[in-house]
């Protein structure tokens, strides 16, 4: 299993998934943990509708395969984590200055991210503070991360100065210390670490044949101390397969319920199962989504039918079909048609959209729909999908101004 070429293949092949990944589905990690959050209100709420499939497909692929195979997400496919391996590696390439965080408070910081999870679930899911909405850095870097789009830092300081600032501070930071979002702040880190602990698929260290070089644990992009232990249960490992390259013995081998296999197939494996899985699956569900809320076949139209004591009642708008539009991601116009009856907005159509379509599409089911079932254009904007999300509101804002009783 060990030798040269083979960690070089490993190394390269998983330089080559991250870029893919980094191109492709930059967006990937905001879009799972908005995911996470629309199962979370679904459930406290008791309210599934077909718009909440393409939202949460990502968290129903990611999650089993942590819960089976560990966070291979983490170490192959996160965007924002590939990023700050690459800042790190390059820094340490031309400087050579690393903060090494001891043993006891590594384990201590680590506590963090379940605190900021927490944090997050508790202020801003149930209690909708507004806390986190511009403060968080990862729609910053979902912004900034979009391939095929110059960043708009006009839009990026005015709406999320602060989150703007966290995301340099950070990044900055991970320059001196390895995956330092990752260890200690990632909420979705914090959740996947949870789940990776019941994995099948462990790193196996038998000590009895281990010298005392340390290699392992020096290398480990997570500070595991791997010195310690015979197999790898931890749930801090992203599967990085950086301690298997680092063994001068060859010593760590990877295994499922006991029988080695290869590293390298392991990663590609998940790679695909992952991907497969989730794209032709999240494409089927969106077009379900908008066709089952546009029931005269209309693509983009989101209807939801209030229950009959409120369609009864005068709500605050005038009858009639006003249009509107606003700005979305990267200052594509996001052009709409809204439905307003017995003083309610029942339907919204999108008649033109110059957003960027992965955007559009993360942001248009849940808030045209959380639009109708609030009967409100301050709504929560889509995680990773910020501008797109603020686009259409602004769009149905401007098509309701001409709709004030
Ligand atoms: S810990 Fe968070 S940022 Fe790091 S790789 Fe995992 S999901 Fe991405
Ligand atoms: S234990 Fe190995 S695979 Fe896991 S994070 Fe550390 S170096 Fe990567």
């Amino acid at each position: 299993m060990n030798g040269g070429k083979n960690f070089s293949a490993l190394k390269i092949s998983r330089i080559v998934i991250q870029v893919l990944f980094f191109i492709f589905l930059p967006a990937w990690y905001f879009q799972t943990f908005a995911g996470v959050k629309q199962l979370y209100l679904s459930l406290i709420h008791h309210q599934f509708s077909a718009a909440l499939w393409p939202q949460i497909i990502g968290v129903l692929v990611i999650i089993p395969v942590t819960l089976f195979a560990g966070r291979f997400f983490c170490g192959w496919m996160c965007a924002f984590g590939s990023l700050t391996d690459w800042i790190y590696r390059g820094f340490q390439k031309l400087f050579h200055k690393n903060l090494k965080i001891g043993e006891t408070w590594d384990h201590r910081l680590k506590f963090l991210k379940y605190a900021i999870l927490l944090l997050i679930i508790v202020t801003s899911w149930t209690f909708q503070s507004s806390l986190f909405s511009s403060s968080n850095p990862w729609d910053v870097f979902g912004a900034i991360a979009a391939v095929g789009n110059t960043p708009n830092f006009a839009d990026i300081f005015a709406n999320m100065a602060a989150g703007f600032a966290l995301f340099c501070l950070i990044t900055a930071v991970s320059a001196f210390s390895e995956r330092f979002f990752c260890r200690y702040l990632c909420p979705m880190g914090a959740l996947f670490s949870l789940v990776s602990r019941f994995k099948t698929i462990k790193f196996k260290k038998p000590s009895t044949h281990c010298g005392s070089c340390k290699a392992c644990t020096n290398s480990c992009a997570m500070g595991i101390p791997l010195y310690r232990m015979d197999s790898v249960g931890s749930g801090e490992c992203i599967n990085c397969m950086k301690c298997v390259s680092a063994c001068p013995r060859g010593n760590i081998s990877l295994t499922v319920s006991g029988r080695k296999i290869r590293p390298l197939a392991a990663g590609i494996a998940a790679a695909v199962i992952v991907t497969g899985l989730y794209l032709p699956v999240q494409t089927a569900l969106t077009q379900i989504a908008q066709k089952s809320a546009a029931p005269s076949g209309q693509a983009g139209t989101a209807e939801f039918l209030l229950p009959d004591s409120s369609a009864q009642s005068f709500g605050p708008y005038k009858d009639g079909t006003y249009q509107g539009s606003g700005t979305g991601f990267h200052g594509g116009r996001t052009t709409v048609t809204v439905v307003v009856s017995g003083g309610n907005i029942t339907t919204i159509q999108v008649d033109s959209c110059e957003d960027t379509p992965s955007f559009f599409n993360t942001a248009y089911t849940v808030v045209s729909d959380e639009i109708i079932r609030s009967q409100s254009t301050d709504v929560d904007a889509v995680s990773g999908a910020t501008y797109s999300s603020m686009g259409i509101m602004e769009a149905v804002a401007d098509a309701l101004s001409s709709a004030r009783t």
